[in-house]
Protein backbone atom coordinates (compact mmCIF):
# COMPACT_ATOMS: atom_id res chain seq x y z
CA UNK A 1 0.00 0.00 0.00
CA UNK A 2 3.04 2.21 -0.08
CA UNK A 3 2.89 4.32 -3.03
CA UNK A 4 1.46 3.34 -6.42
CA UNK A 5 1.39 -0.56 -6.75
CA UNK A 6 -0.79 -1.70 -9.26
CA UNK A 7 -1.45 1.28 -11.66
CA UNK A 8 -4.98 1.45 -10.05
CA UNK A 9 -4.71 2.27 -6.45
CA UNK A 10 -2.17 4.76 -4.53
CA UNK A 11 -1.59 3.74 -1.32
CA UNK A 12 -1.61 5.97 1.99
CA UNK A 13 0.65 9.86 1.71
CA UNK A 14 0.43 9.15 6.08
CA UNK A 15 2.96 6.26 6.48
CA UNK A 16 0.89 5.86 9.82
CA UNK A 17 -2.10 4.70 8.23
CA UNK A 18 -0.51 1.55 5.90
CA UNK A 19 -1.01 -0.78 8.58
CA UNK A 20 -4.81 0.09 9.20
CA UNK A 21 -5.12 0.23 5.13
CA UNK A 22 -3.67 -3.33 5.03
CA UNK A 23 -5.93 -4.03 7.79
CA UNK A 24 -8.69 -2.72 6.33
CA UNK A 25 -8.18 -4.68 3.48
CA UNK A 26 -8.25 -8.12 5.05
CA UNK A 27 -11.65 -6.60 7.13
CA UNK A 28 -9.96 -6.88 10.15
CA UNK A 29 -11.24 -4.88 13.20
CA UNK A 30 -9.52 -1.99 14.21
CA UNK A 31 -7.81 -0.98 17.95
CA UNK A 32 -8.20 2.28 19.98
CA UNK A 33 -4.38 3.21 18.68
CA UNK A 34 -5.94 2.54 15.04
CA UNK A 35 -8.72 4.74 16.00
CA UNK A 36 -6.29 7.64 17.71
CA UNK A 37 -4.09 7.09 14.11
CA UNK A 38 -7.17 7.97 11.83
CA UNK A 39 -8.40 11.11 14.11
CA UNK A 40 -4.73 12.35 13.88
CA UNK A 41 -4.08 11.65 10.04
CA UNK A 42 -4.57 14.67 7.89
CA UNK A 43 -4.76 12.39 4.99
CA UNK A 44 -8.20 12.54 4.11
CA UNK A 45 -8.61 11.00 1.23
CA UNK A 46 -6.83 8.13 2.54
CA UNK A 47 -9.52 8.21 5.45
CA UNK A 48 -11.47 8.52 3.10
CA UNK A 49 -11.14 5.59 0.62
CA UNK A 50 -10.68 2.86 3.07
CA UNK A 51 -13.88 4.08 4.41
CA UNK A 52 -15.36 3.54 1.52
CA UNK A 53 -14.23 0.16 0.92
CA UNK A 54 -16.08 -0.74 4.14
CA UNK A 55 -19.06 0.86 3.26
CA UNK A 56 -19.15 -0.79 0.21
CA UNK A 57 -18.85 -3.92 1.82
CA UNK A 58 -21.87 -3.50 3.78
CA UNK A 59 -23.81 -1.44 1.22
CA UNK A 60 -22.40 -1.56 -1.92
CA UNK A 61 -23.81 1.51 -3.45
CA UNK A 62 -27.01 2.18 -2.15
CA UNK A 63 -27.73 5.23 -0.46
CA UNK A 64 -30.72 5.27 2.42
CA UNK A 65 -32.69 7.99 3.06
CA UNK A 66 -35.77 8.79 5.04
CA UNK A 67 -39.15 10.86 3.79
CA UNK A 68 -38.66 12.34 7.49
CA UNK A 69 -40.50 15.09 9.70
CA UNK A 70 -39.17 16.08 13.10
CA UNK A 71 -41.14 17.03 15.61
CA UNK A 72 -40.29 19.30 18.56
CA UNK A 73 -42.83 19.16 21.46
CA UNK A 74 -40.78 21.43 23.59
CA UNK A 75 -37.83 23.59 24.03
CA UNK A 76 -38.37 23.55 27.86
CA UNK A 77 -35.67 21.74 29.76
CA UNK A 78 -34.56 21.74 32.92
CA UNK A 79 -30.90 21.52 32.05
CA UNK A 80 -30.97 24.78 29.88
CA UNK A 81 -28.11 26.14 32.10
CA UNK A 82 -25.65 23.40 32.23
CA UNK A 83 -25.96 22.05 28.82
CA UNK A 84 -23.72 24.89 27.35
CA UNK A 85 -23.21 24.27 24.38
CA UNK A 86 -26.99 23.67 23.72
CA UNK A 87 -28.92 26.76 21.76
CA UNK A 88 -32.04 25.15 21.91
CA UNK A 89 -33.74 24.85 25.12
CA UNK A 90 -35.45 27.71 27.35
CA UNK A 91 -36.15 27.95 31.14
CA UNK A 92 -40.05 27.96 30.97
CA UNK A 93 -40.62 31.82 31.51
CA UNK A 94 -37.45 32.70 28.95
CA UNK A 95 -38.28 34.49 25.23
CA UNK A 96 -38.58 31.88 23.00
CA UNK A 97 -39.93 28.93 25.03
CA UNK A 98 -42.89 27.24 24.21
CA UNK A 99 -44.90 23.71 24.91
CA UNK A 100 -47.35 22.46 22.25
CA UNK A 101 -50.62 21.25 22.97
CA UNK A 102 -51.26 17.64 21.38
CA UNK A 103 -53.93 19.69 19.35
CA UNK A 104 -50.48 21.45 17.53
CA UNK A 105 -48.31 18.52 17.63
CA UNK A 106 -51.53 17.08 15.54
CA UNK A 107 -51.62 20.18 13.41
CA UNK A 108 -47.86 20.26 12.64
CA UNK A 109 -48.52 16.38 11.72
CA UNK A 110 -50.62 16.92 9.38
CA UNK A 111 -47.78 18.11 6.83
CA UNK A 112 -47.48 13.88 6.30
CA UNK A 113 -50.45 13.85 4.43
CA UNK A 114 -49.39 16.46 1.67
CA UNK A 115 -45.56 14.81 1.57
CA UNK A 116 -44.19 11.70 1.70
CA UNK A 117 -43.96 10.97 5.22
CA UNK A 118 -42.34 7.38 6.57
CA UNK A 119 -41.11 8.89 9.76
CA UNK A 120 -41.57 11.20 12.98
CA UNK A 121 -38.51 12.13 14.58
CA UNK A 122 -39.44 13.42 17.77
CA UNK A 123 -37.08 14.86 20.37
CA UNK A 124 -37.57 17.89 22.78
CA UNK A 125 -36.48 19.31 25.94
CA UNK A 126 -36.81 17.99 29.82
CA UNK A 127 -39.76 19.77 30.50
CA UNK A 128 -40.31 19.32 34.43
CA UNK A 129 -44.20 18.88 34.34
CA UNK A 130 -45.12 17.08 30.79
CA UNK A 131 -45.49 13.59 32.00
CA UNK A 132 -45.23 10.03 30.50
CA UNK A 133 -49.33 10.60 29.72
CA UNK A 134 -48.64 13.49 27.47
CA UNK A 135 -46.27 11.14 25.26
CA UNK A 136 -48.10 8.24 25.43
CA UNK A 137 -51.57 10.81 24.01
CA UNK A 138 -49.06 12.14 21.30
CA UNK A 139 -47.71 8.80 19.93
CA UNK A 140 -51.06 6.98 20.27
CA UNK A 141 -52.71 10.09 18.59
CA UNK A 142 -50.40 9.66 15.92
CA UNK A 143 -50.32 6.53 15.26
CA UNK A 144 -54.24 7.02 14.59
CA UNK A 145 -54.01 9.96 12.35
CA UNK A 146 -50.86 8.26 10.47
CA UNK A 147 -50.93 4.98 10.42
CA UNK A 148 -48.12 4.14 7.90
CA UNK A 149 -45.37 6.21 9.68
CA UNK A 150 -43.27 5.08 11.94
CA UNK A 151 -42.13 6.95 14.83
CA UNK A 152 -38.54 7.54 16.10
CA UNK A 153 -38.87 9.14 19.66
CA UNK A 154 -37.52 10.43 22.76
CA UNK A 155 -33.66 10.13 23.23
CA UNK A 156 -32.42 8.40 26.15
CA UNK A 157 -32.14 11.39 28.01
CA UNK A 158 -35.49 11.92 27.82
CA UNK A 159 -36.49 8.79 28.67
CA UNK A 160 -34.15 9.12 31.58
CA UNK A 161 -35.60 11.87 32.88
CA UNK A 162 -39.53 11.07 32.27
CA UNK A 163 -38.29 7.82 34.27
CA UNK A 164 -37.34 10.04 36.90
CA UNK A 165 -40.62 12.16 36.79
CA UNK A 166 -42.82 8.86 37.11
CA UNK A 167 -40.69 7.28 39.72
CA UNK A 168 -40.81 4.46 37.00
CA UNK A 169 -38.25 1.99 36.01
CA UNK A 170 -36.07 2.90 32.67
CA UNK A 171 -37.80 -0.75 31.20
CA UNK A 172 -41.25 0.31 32.08
CA UNK A 173 -41.04 3.90 30.40
CA UNK A 174 -39.93 1.81 27.33
CA UNK A 175 -42.54 -0.96 27.58
CA UNK A 176 -45.28 1.98 27.32
CA UNK A 177 -43.05 4.01 24.56
CA UNK A 178 -43.03 0.54 22.86
CA UNK A 179 -47.03 -0.24 23.25
CA UNK A 180 -47.82 3.37 22.42
CA UNK A 181 -46.13 2.95 18.95
CA UNK A 182 -42.41 4.15 19.00
CA UNK A 183 -40.38 1.81 16.57
CA UNK A 184 -37.12 3.27 17.50
CA UNK A 185 -35.14 5.43 19.50
CA UNK A 186 -33.27 8.61 18.19
CA UNK A 187 -29.43 8.49 18.90
CA UNK A 188 -29.38 11.69 20.79
CA UNK A 189 -27.99 13.03 24.37
CA UNK A 190 -24.67 10.50 23.90
CA UNK A 191 -22.80 13.94 23.19
CA UNK A 192 -19.44 12.35 24.10
CA UNK A 193 -19.17 9.44 26.99
CA UNK A 194 -15.64 11.33 28.14
CA UNK A 195 -16.19 12.22 31.92
CA UNK A 196 -13.92 15.12 31.61
CA UNK A 197 -15.31 17.10 28.51
CA UNK A 198 -18.97 15.89 30.03
CA UNK A 199 -18.30 17.74 32.78
CA UNK A 200 -17.29 20.99 30.55
CA UNK A 201 -20.25 21.27 28.47
CA UNK A 202 -23.21 19.07 30.44
CA UNK A 203 -22.38 18.32 33.77
CA UNK A 204 -25.44 17.43 34.85
CA UNK A 205 -26.27 15.18 31.79
CA UNK A 206 -27.58 11.25 32.16
CA UNK A 207 -23.51 9.72 32.25
CA UNK A 208 -22.51 8.09 29.36
CA UNK A 209 -22.45 4.86 30.96
CA UNK A 210 -26.50 5.98 32.20
CA UNK A 211 -27.00 6.56 28.27
CA UNK A 212 -25.57 3.58 27.44
CA UNK A 213 -27.31 1.90 29.77
CA UNK A 214 -30.75 3.22 28.64
CA UNK A 215 -29.99 2.08 24.77
CA UNK A 216 -29.00 -1.17 26.41
CA UNK A 217 -32.57 -1.98 27.72
CA UNK A 218 -34.01 -0.98 24.47
CA UNK A 219 -32.48 -3.18 22.75
CA UNK A 220 -33.25 -6.00 25.59
CA UNK A 221 -36.53 -4.98 24.79
CA UNK A 222 -36.31 -5.32 21.10
CA UNK A 223 -36.66 -1.58 20.79
CA UNK A 224 -33.47 -0.71 18.02
CA UNK A 225 -31.95 2.62 18.30
CA UNK A 226 -29.65 4.97 16.88
CA UNK A 227 -25.82 6.53 18.34
CA UNK A 228 -24.27 9.79 17.63
CA UNK A 229 -21.30 11.34 19.23
CA UNK A 230 -20.91 15.47 19.02
CA UNK A 231 -17.37 16.66 17.98
CA UNK A 232 -16.24 19.74 17.16
CA UNK A 233 -16.29 21.52 21.01
CA UNK A 234 -13.56 20.55 24.33
CA UNK A 235 -13.45 16.43 22.91
CA UNK A 236 -9.89 15.37 22.75
CA UNK A 237 -9.32 12.77 19.75
CA UNK A 238 -8.94 10.42 22.80
CA UNK A 239 -12.55 11.47 23.31
CA UNK A 240 -13.39 10.64 20.37
CA UNK A 241 -12.07 6.58 19.86
CA UNK A 242 -13.46 5.46 23.22
CA UNK A 243 -16.62 7.03 22.61
CA UNK A 244 -16.44 5.17 19.66
CA UNK A 245 -15.39 2.01 21.19
CA UNK A 246 -18.19 2.24 23.75
CA UNK A 247 -20.79 2.12 21.09
CA UNK A 248 -18.76 -1.03 19.40
CA UNK A 249 -19.00 -2.36 22.34
CA UNK A 250 -22.84 -2.04 23.29
CA UNK A 251 -23.18 -3.66 19.43
CA UNK A 252 -21.34 -6.45 20.51
CA UNK A 253 -23.49 -7.31 22.72
CA UNK A 254 -26.59 -6.20 21.64
CA UNK A 255 -26.81 -6.05 18.19
CA UNK A 256 -29.55 -3.25 18.63
CA UNK A 257 -28.04 0.31 16.87
CA UNK A 258 -28.96 0.76 13.34
CA UNK A 259 -26.88 4.00 12.10
CA UNK A 260 -24.27 5.79 13.75
CA UNK A 261 -24.69 9.71 13.16
CA UNK A 262 -21.80 12.22 13.97
CA UNK A 263 -23.17 15.68 14.98
CA UNK A 264 -21.27 18.53 14.32
CA UNK A 265 -20.98 21.15 17.13
CA UNK A 266 -22.43 24.86 16.32
CA UNK A 267 -21.40 27.53 18.04
CA UNK A 268 -23.25 29.83 17.89
CA UNK A 269 -26.10 31.28 20.52
CA UNK A 270 -24.82 29.28 23.13
CA UNK A 271 -22.64 29.76 26.03
CA UNK A 272 -19.69 27.29 25.17
CA UNK A 273 -18.88 29.07 21.44
CA UNK A 274 -18.76 32.60 23.67
CA UNK A 275 -16.25 31.23 25.84
CA UNK A 276 -14.72 29.68 22.82
CA UNK A 277 -14.13 32.50 21.12
CA UNK A 278 -15.94 30.61 18.43
CA UNK A 279 -18.74 31.82 17.53
CA UNK A 280 -19.26 32.10 13.46
CA UNK A 281 -17.18 29.39 13.25
CA UNK A 282 -18.72 25.86 12.87
CA UNK A 283 -16.85 22.33 11.91
CA UNK A 284 -14.66 22.30 9.07
CA UNK A 285 -15.60 20.34 5.79
CA UNK A 286 -12.66 18.57 6.72
CA UNK A 287 -13.42 17.24 9.70
CA UNK A 288 -16.92 16.41 9.43
CA UNK A 289 -15.92 14.22 6.49
CA UNK A 290 -12.95 12.56 8.74
CA UNK A 291 -15.71 12.07 11.32
CA UNK A 292 -17.69 9.86 8.83
CA UNK A 293 -14.40 7.99 7.38
CA UNK A 294 -13.46 7.25 11.20
CA UNK A 295 -16.95 6.31 12.43
CA UNK A 296 -17.63 4.23 9.73
CA UNK A 297 -13.55 2.22 10.00
CA UNK A 298 -13.86 2.09 13.92
CA UNK A 299 -18.02 1.13 14.13
CA UNK A 300 -17.50 -2.21 11.73
CA UNK A 301 -20.39 -3.91 13.55
CA UNK A 302 -23.10 -0.90 13.13
CA UNK A 303 -24.73 -1.65 9.85
CA UNK A 304 -24.92 2.44 8.64
CA UNK A 305 -23.32 5.62 8.70
CA UNK A 306 -25.63 8.72 8.60
CA UNK A 307 -24.65 12.08 7.33
CA UNK A 308 -26.88 14.78 9.22
CA UNK A 309 -27.01 17.79 6.50
CA UNK A 310 -28.68 20.46 8.49
CA UNK A 311 -25.33 20.33 10.56
CA UNK A 312 -22.52 20.22 7.73
CA UNK A 313 -24.71 21.14 4.48
CA UNK A 314 -26.31 19.09 2.06
CA UNK A 315 -23.45 19.51 0.13
CA UNK A 316 -20.92 18.38 2.62
CA UNK A 317 -23.22 15.46 3.17
CA UNK A 318 -23.26 14.61 -0.58
CA UNK A 319 -19.14 14.34 -0.80
CA UNK A 320 -19.68 12.08 2.51
CA UNK A 321 -21.17 9.34 0.41
CA UNK A 322 -17.90 8.56 -1.03
CA UNK A 323 -16.36 8.82 2.48
CA UNK A 324 -18.00 5.66 4.04
CA UNK A 325 -21.77 6.96 4.64
CA UNK A 326 -24.86 5.24 3.52
CA UNK A 327 -27.67 7.79 4.32
CA UNK A 328 -28.58 11.34 3.68
CA UNK A 329 -30.95 11.50 6.30
CA UNK A 330 -34.23 12.81 4.87
CA UNK A 331 -36.43 15.68 3.76
CA UNK A 332 -36.70 16.69 7.39
CA UNK A 333 -39.56 19.48 7.23
CA UNK A 334 -39.06 21.34 10.63
CA UNK A 335 -35.18 21.92 11.43
CA UNK A 336 -35.18 23.69 14.48
CA UNK A 337 -32.53 22.30 17.01
CA UNK A 338 -29.09 23.19 15.14
CA UNK A 339 -30.91 26.42 13.33
CA UNK A 340 -30.93 27.52 16.55
CA UNK A 341 -26.69 27.08 16.72
CA UNK A 342 -26.73 28.96 13.97
CA UNK A 343 -26.98 26.39 11.09
CA UNK A 344 -27.16 28.62 8.01
CA UNK A 345 -28.70 25.01 5.83
CA UNK A 346 -31.85 24.52 4.77
CA UNK A 347 -35.04 24.07 7.10
CA UNK A 348 -35.75 21.22 4.94
CA UNK A 349 -35.18 19.75 1.32
CA UNK A 350 -38.01 18.40 -1.15
CA UNK A 351 -37.93 14.68 -1.27
CA UNK A 352 -36.48 15.24 -5.36
CA UNK A 353 -34.08 17.30 -4.19
CA UNK A 354 -32.50 14.43 -1.62
CA UNK A 355 -33.00 11.72 -4.64
CA UNK A 356 -30.67 14.57 -6.83
CA UNK A 357 -27.79 14.93 -4.12
CA UNK A 358 -27.66 11.10 -4.08
CA UNK A 359 -28.32 10.52 -7.76
CA UNK A 360 -25.53 13.31 -8.27
CA UNK A 361 -22.92 11.40 -6.49
CA UNK A 362 -23.35 8.30 -8.67
CA UNK A 363 -24.92 6.43 -6.21
CA UNK A 364 -28.32 4.62 -5.90
CA UNK A 365 -31.21 6.02 -4.03
CA UNK A 366 -33.49 4.03 -1.40
CA UNK A 367 -35.99 5.20 0.44
CA UNK A 368 -36.27 3.64 4.11
CA UNK A 369 -38.46 3.72 6.89
CA UNK A 370 -37.13 3.85 10.38
CA UNK A 371 -35.81 0.49 10.61
CA UNK A 372 -34.16 0.48 7.31
CA UNK A 373 -36.66 -2.00 5.29
CA UNK A 374 -36.57 0.05 1.93
CA UNK A 375 -39.89 1.05 0.74
CA UNK A 376 -38.91 2.81 -2.98
CA UNK A 377 -35.87 2.82 -4.95
CA UNK A 378 -35.31 4.89 -8.09
CA UNK A 379 -34.34 3.14 -11.16
CA UNK A 380 -37.03 4.70 -13.58
CA UNK A 381 -36.66 8.07 -11.76
CA UNK A 382 -37.48 11.44 -13.27
CA UNK A 383 -37.04 14.36 -11.31
CA UNK A 384 -40.45 16.30 -10.43
CA UNK A 385 -41.55 19.55 -9.71
CA UNK A 386 -39.36 20.63 -6.65
CA UNK A 387 -41.83 20.14 -3.28
CA UNK A 388 -43.48 23.01 -1.20
CA UNK A 389 -42.52 23.77 1.90
CA UNK A 390 -45.16 22.35 3.97
CA UNK A 391 -46.89 24.97 6.64
CA UNK A 392 -47.05 24.35 10.59
CA UNK A 393 -49.15 26.18 12.51
CA UNK A 394 -48.44 30.10 12.43
CA UNK A 395 -47.34 31.85 15.56
CA UNK A 396 -44.08 32.91 17.68
CA UNK A 397 -43.52 29.41 18.41
CA UNK A 398 -42.00 28.94 15.26
CA UNK A 399 -40.05 31.76 15.21
CA UNK A 400 -35.81 31.09 15.60
CA UNK A 401 -35.67 33.15 18.77
CA UNK A 402 -31.67 33.17 19.67
CA UNK A 403 -31.33 32.82 23.18
CA UNK A 404 -28.32 34.86 23.58
CA UNK A 405 -29.91 37.35 21.55
CA UNK A 406 -32.40 37.48 23.66
CA UNK A 407 -30.97 37.80 27.09
CA UNK A 408 -29.83 34.54 28.98
CA UNK A 409 -30.34 34.45 32.57
CA UNK A 410 -28.81 32.36 35.17
CA UNK A 411 -26.13 31.30 32.65
CA UNK A 412 -24.11 29.38 34.02
CA UNK A 413 -20.19 29.56 32.27
CA UNK A 414 -18.42 26.28 30.92
CA UNK A 415 -14.99 26.07 32.91
CA UNK A 416 -12.54 24.99 29.78
CA UNK A 417 -9.71 23.87 32.35
CA UNK A 418 -11.50 20.65 32.92
CA UNK A 419 -10.11 19.05 30.14
CA UNK A 420 -6.79 18.69 28.32
CA UNK A 421 -7.19 19.29 25.01
CA UNK A 422 -3.89 19.31 24.04
CA UNK A 423 -4.24 16.16 22.12
S1 LIG B 1 -28.93 19.32 25.09
FE1 LIG B 1 -30.93 18.38 25.53
S2 LIG B 1 -30.90 18.05 27.75
FE2 LIG B 1 -29.29 19.54 27.31
S3 LIG B 1 -30.28 21.57 27.53
FE3 LIG B 1 -30.43 21.00 25.35
S4 LIG B 1 -32.43 20.04 25.19
FE4 LIG B 1 -31.90 20.04 27.36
Amino acid sequence: MDGPSDGRTVGPRDPALVPIAQKVERAERLTRDDGLALFQSNDLLTLGRLADLANRRLNGDRVYFAANQHINPTNVCVLRNTCVFCSFARMPQEAGAYTRSLEEIFAEADAARDNPTREFHIVGGLHPKLRLAYYLDMFRGLKARHPGVHIKALTAVEIAHLARLERMSVRDVLIALRDAGVTSLPGGGAEVFSPAARATIADKKLSGEEWLAVHREAHRLGIPSNCTMLYGHVETMTDRVDHLLALRALQDETGGFLTYIPLAYHPDHNELGEVLGRTGTATSGFDDLKNIAVGRLVLDNIPHVKTHWPMVTPFISQVALTFGCDDLEGTVVFERVYHEAGAATPMWLGYDQVVSLIRGAGKQPAERDSLYQTVRTFEDWVPAVPGVRPRGPEGPTFQISHRLQAGARGRRLPVLSAVDASE
